[in-house]
């Protein structure tokens, strides 16, 4: 596939790409399941009558296409319903995790000049903490709330004929923020076009999804990884999504995976890792998943051998972020190098580049960077054109992670560049100490920090939250540790310190904020 390939039609809806499926009447959209075991699935074709009522209510309602909504939206089927709705009718989507905190909805609500909130009945009252929430257009969903429209109840009385907005493929469809794993979160420009160029770029080629497969993708609405994987990855392309409400519970999961012959499967690192921990693993059988991916945070070596070994399919790996789709990955034929997160994804051209914007050596640890035209990149950061500028390095867009590329091309992650420890002049990526230490059974999780220190400038520190029935108190248990990280990698990168912790500092999609724990060793200093 060609660059040229992932460039979308002047005039184009990403909503249409879902639409097309609801010819069929019969097709199946969605699968949902809570923990009670309740049931309910949709067609293609009720789905896009519920679209358009939803749409018809926005626009009944004064929202017009332009204006901006928050959705904050567990896994429901209504989700995906509100989203197309949205798209649909021009309505720029600023997705908005269940999770988050009346703080951080004030400063998506301000920065992102939101018109209107649509909101789950049990998250209203977190939206309700907001200052001057009472100027927004309100829809609560699933229940009445006292000063906001009942989306569902208008829902039922609107109209199921909606016309699709004449967007073009600069008109903006998302407005995702970033995690925060690094700082405020920025605001990501994406267009409809966006959507074309990760339809083009994902769903077959690493996903591996075929219309009609079962699909499960993790991912919770309000991360960009939702809008990557169960929404557009599943809807776009007929397959069915598997959406499971209930919460994680790792031997839950492979029930489930199980039960529901799940085809393909999309996870993180995380989940990977703690299914890959649950004992007599032999006892799940899953003879129908076809296809199994990981994206979001490095995955371990050892989460690739244990699913290989138990159920006799490769774990992939994929690289992205909330301001592109998928740039590098495992695609579904390529050969897996455990440890690496594969290549370019068809049509992108990524890199590694040195400081003075070179393109670097092979097995040179240097930025991963992508050129700007490319149609996979996100416009810029919302009214920040200082960030904008400092993301760019000559014609490249510099992603913040660092890697090297090996003589095969597969690229290696290093670490974000904030995250790598320089010690005693060598540079040490935090990931291959973690992954050396999760291999110890002793080790639930762990998190490798750079700690100052007067000699070495910095030195290796590594966070360990232990498995419940080891004593953290045992004398051995520091070296035995340490010996076990020189034995699996380089010996120079062993933790030279080495703290105990009941959890580690998490963003609240679930990833590890190594920038806290440095912040706690420069205070300690
Ligand atoms: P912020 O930019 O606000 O600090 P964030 O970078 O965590 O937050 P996201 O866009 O959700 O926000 O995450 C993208 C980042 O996740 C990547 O830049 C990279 O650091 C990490 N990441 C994603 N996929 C992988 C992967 N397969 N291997 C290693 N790291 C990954
Ligand atoms: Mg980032």
């Amino acid at each position: 596939m060609m660059r040229e390939d992932l460039i979308a039609p002047k005039q184009y809806n990403i909503a249409m790409e879902v639409e097309k499926y609801a010819k069929d009447k019969n097709k199946k959209a969605l699968i949902w399941l809570d923990e009670n075991n309740n049931r309910k699935e949709i067609t293609y074709q009720a789905l896009i009558r519920n679209v358009n009522k939803i749409g018809n209510v926005f626009l009944n309602s004064g929202l017009q296409r332009g204006d901006k909504i928050l959705i904050i939206m567990p896994r429901l089927i209504e989700t995906y319903e509100i989203y197309l709705a949205a798209l649909k009718t021009g309505i720029i989507i600023i997705p908005s995790s269940e999770m988050l905190k009346a703080n951080e909805l004030e400063y998506r609500i301000q920065h992102g000049e939101v018109s209107g909130v649509v909101a789950f009945h049990e998250s209203t009252s977190e939206v309700g903490k907001v200052p001057n929430f009472a100027e927004l257009k309100k829809f609560s969903v699933g229940h009445t709330v006292d000063g906001w429209d009942f989306l569902d109840e208008a829902k039922a009385s609107a109209s199921d004929e909606l016309e699709m907005a004449d967007t073009t493929r600069e008109t903006i469809a998302f407005l995702p923020y970033t995690s925060g794993t690094t700082g405020n979160p920025k605001g990501v420009v994406h267009t409809h076009a966006w959507g074309f160029a990760h339809l083009k770029t994902a769903p077959e080629n690493w996903l591996g999804v075929e219309e009609d497969d079962l699909v499960w993708a993790t991912a919770g609405p309000g991360w960009q990884k939702w809008i990557w994987s169960p929404f557009l990855s599943v809807l776009g392309t007929g397959a069915t999504g598997f959406i499971y409400s209930g919460k994680f519970e790792p031997s839950k999961y492979l029930e489930l995976l199980q039960d529901n012959e799940i085809n393909v499967l999309c996870c993180t690192p995380t989940e990977y890792r703690l299914m890959a921990k649950v004992e007599h693993l032999e006892d799940y059988k899953l003879p129908h998943l076809r296809s199994a991916v990981s994206a979001g945070e490095p995955l371990n070596v050892e989460v690739i051998d244990t699913f290989r070994k138990h159920f006799g399919i490769m774990v992939r790996d994929g690289y992205g972020q909330t301001e592109n789709t998928l740039l590098l990955g495992i695609t579904k034929d390529m050969e897996v190098k455990p440890g690496s997160m594969g290549k370019p994804t068809p049509g992108n051209e990524v890199e590694i580049i040195d400081e003075d914007g070179n393109i670097a050596d092979v097995n040179i640890v240097g930025d991963i960077a992508v050129r700007i035209d490319s149609p996979a990149l996100f416009r810029e950061y919302y009214k920040d054109i200082e960030r904008t500028k400092a993301s760019r390095r000559g014609d490249f867009y510099i992603t913040g992670d660092q890697a090297r590329k090996d003589e095969d091309g597969y690229f290696w992650f290093e670490g974000r560049r904030d995250d790598i420890i320089v010690s005693s002049g060598y540079t040490i990526g935090p990931f291959e100490v973690e992954d050396a230490l999760v291999k110890h059974p002793f080790v639930q999780e762990c998190a490798v920090v750079a700690s100052p220190d007067k000699v070495r400038g910095s030195i290796v520190k590594a966070f360990i939250v232990l498995k419940q029935n080891v004593d953290k108190n045992d004398p051995g248990l520091i070296k035995e540790l340490q010996d076990h990280v020189k034995r699996e990698t380089a010996p120079f990168r062993y933790p030279r310190e080495i703290e105990f912790i009941d959890e580690l500092p998490k963003t609240s999609s679930g990833k590890i904020r190594r920038i806290e724990l440095r912040q706690r060793e420069m205070k300690n200093l």
